[in-house]
């Protein structure tokens, strides 16, 4: 295991030389379509920390978009990954099965949501569990058509794509989209025309109407939320508005699907965040933190809509591949042995008194406030508008915090369907000085824009 000093040190322009160099050969050798969010190249990572190939350590404030919620090199996933890599790299499940992928689904049925019998299939990505959500859901209930809604994220690929509300960059040009998906609003409180507190019952009523309307309840074959939206920027729907949707939906035989791959696993102080309503999904996606860094994804869901697919009907070469098994399982062990929850508990404490004393400190700033602070756990984001009355959002102050915090080593990342929400994601292992020295670079940088 990888063990780096949990230490912040800047010691060449950000990126270094190093970084640079691989950069070149980077942009000479692979795709302009895929991005990166700062062209530091890694070294090693672990704790709260990134270290890049020219000595620099970045406070990581990323966990690789709320993966490596254990820490990039968690000890136990790593000797749990080892040793499978060491027996077997791959037989396919479907060809020779192993034990390690019936452990994850166990743990699956244990951790998530509900007392009744639940069952689970593995695969690679979060796209791929979504799209797997779907077919399951339209196998058991004969129905074909899916609704998602406002600020939606679901992934890349065809079908997903279709579920994503956001154009730039996920969909402009990649049509056609799949039919039958539906959109409809979300209870984004910050921004709903009457106020946050009649938001959640107004937005239910809004979303249930046209449900009801323009596609017909019968016709629905799931509802897809992220419980707390995660691309779409934090957005915490309004209190009352899941469990409306989910009402509606039980009353109606549609299967509500949870999509918790950015949101599951701890992120937001729960094991997954619809518990802090009571909600109980069908069927929940998660993928991301589940397995400290290695590709793995599951449908996890009631045994009955599980079970309603023909044999074969599921799977795929990789799915519930051995070694991300082994590193499920560690991560798992991690989460449990550490109490994560706990740990994002306390840095939801910290981080949101810090943001508060900010917004308050620089209320008079001109042309950019904090217009809202939001999310759960270590799911935190700022809503940067250039004014607290118009709520007009503020890409550029976004943009231009991130820049400078990376300059310090400082790793943060934006979202937002108006590219205005910096967020917050650190590792929950991260330590509690390396967390705080984080926000200082974020307040210094804030009061220098
Ligand atoms: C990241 C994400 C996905 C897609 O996961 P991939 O592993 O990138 O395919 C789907 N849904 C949510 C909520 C996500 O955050």
């Amino acid at each position: 295991m990888t063990e780096i000093p949990q230490e912040r040190r800047v010691v060449t322009a950000i990126p270094g030389p190093k970084s640079q160099e691989l950069q070149a050969r980077r942009v000479a050798s692979v795709a302009g379509g895929v991005g990166s969010v700062l062209p530091v190249f890694t070294a090693r990572a672990g704790g709260g920390v990134i270290e890049d190939v020219d000595g620099n350590r970045l406070i990581d404030f990323g966990s690789g978009i709320a993966v490596t919620s254990v820490g990039a090199s968690a000890e136990a996933v790593v000797r749990r990954a080892s040793a499978q890599l060491a027996d077997f790299t791959h037989t396919c499940f479907m060809v020779t099965p192993y034990e390690g992928y019936v452990e994850v689904c166990e743990a699956l049925a244990e951790l998530t949501p509900g007392d009744h019998a639940k069952k689970s299939a593995l695969f690679n990505s979060g796209a791929e569990a979504v799209e797997n959500a779907v077919k399951i859901a339209r196998s058991y209930t004969k129905r074909q058509a899916v609704v998602v809604f406002d600020h939606g994220y679901h992934g890349r690929t065809n079908l997903t794509m279709a579920l994503t509300a956001k154009n730039m960059p996920y969909k402009q040009g990649f049509g056609p989209f799949a039919p039958e998906v539906y959109r409809v609003p979300v209870a984004y409180g910050y921004r709903w025309p009457t106020g946050p507190e009649n938001c959640g019952p107004e937005a239910a009523a809004q979303a249930i109407d046209q449900m009801t309307k323009q596609i017909g309840a019968e016709n629905i074959a799931a509802i897809i939320i992220e419980p707390v939206l995660g691309e779409g920027g934090f957005i915490e729907p309004a209190k009352g508005f899941l469990p409306a949707i989910v009402e509606f939906a039980n009353a109606n035989g549609i299967v509500f699907v949870a999509d918790e791959i950015q949101s599951g696993f701890c992120r937001t102080g729960q094991w997954f965040a619809c518990e802090d309503e009571g909600i109980v999904p069908d069927l929940i996606t998660t993928a991301k933190g589940i397995a400290g860094g290695l590709p793995l994804a599951a449908v996890t869901g009631r045994a009955e809509i599980m079970d309603s697919v023909h044999g074969g009907g599921l799977g795929g070469t990789y799915g519930g591949n051995p070694v991300a098994c082994a590193g499920a399982l560690g991560a798992i062990e991690t989460m449990r042995e550490l109490d994560l929850n706990g740990k994002a508990k306390r840095i939801e404490e910290v981080m949101k008194g810090r943001l508060a004393a900010m917004r308050e400190k620089y209320a008079d700033k001109v042309g950019c406030s904090i217009g809202d602070i939001r999310g759960r756990g270590a799911m935190i984001a700022i809503e940067l508008v250039k004014d607290p009355a118009t709520k007009e959002p503020n890409p550029e102050a976004a943009g231009a915090l991130a820049k400078a915090c990376h300059a310090e080593g400082l790793l943060v990342l934006t979202c937002g369907t108006y590219g205005n929400v910096l967020r917050f994601l650190p590792p929950l292992v991260i330590g509690e000085e390396l967390l705080n020295e984080g926000l200082d670079i974020l307040e210094n940088a804030f009061a220098g824009i």
